[in-house]
């Protein structure tokens, strides 16, 4: 293992949704988390006040909170000091809020927390890898991100080229596959308000995931095929029915984007918690033009590169001595401060040396 200049990088160049992306828009909600009334002592009586609290075992109570989603758990924290203290004992609840307090923030401006339960976003929140990578190729790839419709952790690679992670607008969805919106509502699918990055920055647009909306067309019409068919008919029978059509921002990736949050690592053994590391040498090597993917026949139409890849690779702080070792751009020797173009955005970050005696 090999030593190397690692950072961090909160924003991610403004590719995912974060709370600073809220932020500077005036126009969207703050995203601040429910507010608890004060913790005094509620007037009336407990025993006539909480008898669900106060009958149940701690065990059960505990299982029934963690099944909760989000907007409940803040509604019910507002109820009386015994509920508001039953929420805030709970070890994944107070976690959550201590150190992933952004997410949860976001989460609540894309107004998509009623979705998921507690207990399903403190799995992801402890689990370290992304999903996909696992599944389809056995890889252990640290993953910094959570796609919200399927409240999946997610490398950035997957997120923006596979099929699972393909959101949507819901009026294109509903006219894809011959859905209505009472259907996408009736059948619970997650909505997620995403910011509209465009000319109209103020609008937030509900978007839905593909892969369920298509399972849910072929639920209600038997077949995709026959969706489509039943919904042009319908649109030749009324065509003022069929949606205007809108330009397509930036194809897929402008949606997949807008779904997709931040979500830092929670390690139970160390109760610590970890964004994800970025290797210094493969972002210089990219961000200043070094890269040579376009000129190279394997590689000039890939939509994802291998230098790419190597830029929004990100990694456990003690993993990335593993990569360092076999880097052929830490190799390369590079001195981070003479850029070729001092104009050109990089990430933000400050730099620090990782090596095999800083691991854990
Ligand atoms: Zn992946
Ligand atoms: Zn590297």
């Amino acid at each position: 293992m090999a030593s190397g200049t690692a950072y961090r990088c909160p924003e991610l160049a403004g590719e995912i949704s974060t709370l600073e992306s809220f932020r500077r828009n005036p126009f969207i909600p703050s995203g601040n988390l429910c507010k608890a009334p004060p913790n005094k002592k509620t007037r009336s009586r407990p025993w006539k006040a909480n008898p669900l609290f106060d009958r149940l075992p701690v065990e059960i109570l505990q299982f029934i909170l963690l099944n909760l989603d989000l907007t409940s758990l803040g509604n019910l924290r507002c109820v009386n000091q015994t509920a508001r203290c039953a929420v805030e004992c709970l070890r994944a609840y107070s976690l959550l809020r201590t150190h992933a307090s952004d997410t949860l923030r976001v989460m609540h401006s894309t107004k998509c927390s009623s979705y998921f339960a507690l207990g399903d976003l403190f799995t992801e929140f402890c689990y370290p890898w992304c999903r996909t990578c696992l599944a389809s190729e056995q890889k252990y790839e640290f993953a910094p991100f959570l796609y919200l419709p399927s409240l999946t952790r997610s490398c950035f690679k997957c997120n923006t080229l596979r099929d699972e992670y393909q959101p949507g607008e819901v009026g294109d969805i509903c006219f894809r596959f011959g859905l209505k919106k009472r259907d996408i509502n009736k059948a619970g699918l997650p909505l997620v308000h995403a910011i509209d990055r465009g000319a109209r920055s103020h609008c937030q647009r509900p978007i839905a995931d593909v892969t369920q909306a298509k399972a849910l067309a072929t639920k209600i019409h038997g077949s995709i095929e026959a969706a489509t068919d039943i919904y042009c008919q319908r649109l030749n029978r009324h065509p003022h029915t069929r949606p205007r059509p809108r330009p397509d921002p930036t194809s897929t990736r402008y949606w997949r984007l807008s779904a997709t949050v931040a979500l830092p690592y929670f390690d139970r053994a160390t109760q610590k918690t970890e964004t994800g590391v970025y290797c210094r040498a493969c972002t210089y090597h990219w961000e200043q033009g070094f890269a040579k993917d376009w000129k190279r026949g394997e590689t000039i139409l890939h939509p994802h590169p291998p230098n790419r890849e190597a830029y929004f690779q990100a990694f456990l702080e003690r993993d990335i001595p593993k990569h360092f070792e076999v880097c052929k751009n830490v190799k390369k020797g590079y001195d981070f401060s003479r850029k070729k173009d001092r104009r050109s955005c990089s990430r933000q970050g400050e730099d620090f040396i990782v090596g095999p005696a800083n691991q854990v």
